[in-house]
């Protein structure tokens, strides 16, 4: 008789349906090369076709075919009319301690983001954004524009060392990463899983890196804004106003307004997601 799995040992990963599906497209593809190697041009065809759909799953931030992809707080979060802020890209030694202000003043909590390399070059911004009862997540060590391109090893590597940077620097273990820019590839979800961290994009987003014009921003954020809405905006690389003001501390307040005004509470993903 095989002995019992202990209950608290993690379950295996497993691919969901569209990924099985992919994976029996390149199949058929080989077994029709084997028994028909002159129709070597459809099988060529079918592989393509299943790399395109990957692709296209990969540059789609807020799809779920990749793996378990958190675009909205869960049902209980919506019932409470929570909302959750998320800042990425931080800490910046020049907008990060505006943003903790404007959220002290509004007596709001949010997540962020913070890139690995950044967190280690300014420790005293993280310690003050955990002080003020906010939590810091994973956003990789060093945030490389082509890492959707990189294997299980790159993603490992950028996942793992961020989580390390960012625990020996608040003491708290970040449950949730967000990709650089939302992209990603067929890899990514087992090494999350492996990791014990939920993957999480967002609701909606400001494209707060490059549009100057904070009126946009808000618009977008603020357009159908309602309870389980996860928002995006950038404390690092963010866009510059037409005065030189990070994009940010003009939109973050008139957001925390707009939210309050609809009868919601901005909350951490961390508190709006209890660990099971
Ligand atoms: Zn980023």
């Amino acid at each position: 008789m095989g002995s019992a799995v202990p209950p608290t040992r993690p379950r295996a990963w497993r691919p969901g349906f569209f990924l099985l599906f992919q994976l029996a497209l390149h199949a058929a593809a080989l077994w029709l090369l084997v028994i028909s190697p002159q129709k070597w041009g459809m099988a060529l065809a079918t592989v393509v076709a299943s790399q395109l759909m990957l692709m296209a799953a990969g540059l789609w931030p807020r799809s779920t075919c990749l793996g378990a992809n958190l675009v909205r707080l869960p049902a209980a979060a919506v019932q409470r009319g929570e909302v959750a802020v998320t800042i990425d890209d931080g800490p910046d030694p020049e907008v990060t301690p505006q943003v903790l202000a404007i959220l002290a003043q509004h007596g709001v909590h949010a997540t962020f983001f913070c890139i690995g390399t950044r967190a280690a070059a300014h420790p005293e911004l993280c310690h003050c954004i955990v002080a003020a009862g906010h939590r810091i997540e994973n956003h990789g060590a060093r945030h490389p524009t082509l890492l959707s391109l990189s294997g299980p090893p790159g993603w490992r590597r950028e996942i793992s060392e961020g989580q390390q940077i960012l625990q020996r620097i608040t003491g708290q273990t970040p449950r949730f990463y967000r990709a650089v820019a939302g992209l990603r590839n067929p890899f990514l979800a087992p090494v999350l899983h492996h990791a014990g961290l939920q993957l999480t994009s967002w609701t909606r987003r400001g494209f707060d890196t490059r549009e100057r014009d904070p009126e946009k921003v808000l618009q977008r954020l603020t357009h159908s804004l309602t309870a389980g809405d996860i928002l995006l905006l950038h404390d690092g690389n963010t866009a510059r106003t037409s005065v030189g003001e990070a994009v940010i501390v003009s939109v973050l307040p008139k957001l925390l307004e707009a939210i309050r005004s609809r009868g919601l509470t901005p909350i951490t993903l961390n508190d709006a997601l209890p660990v099971k």
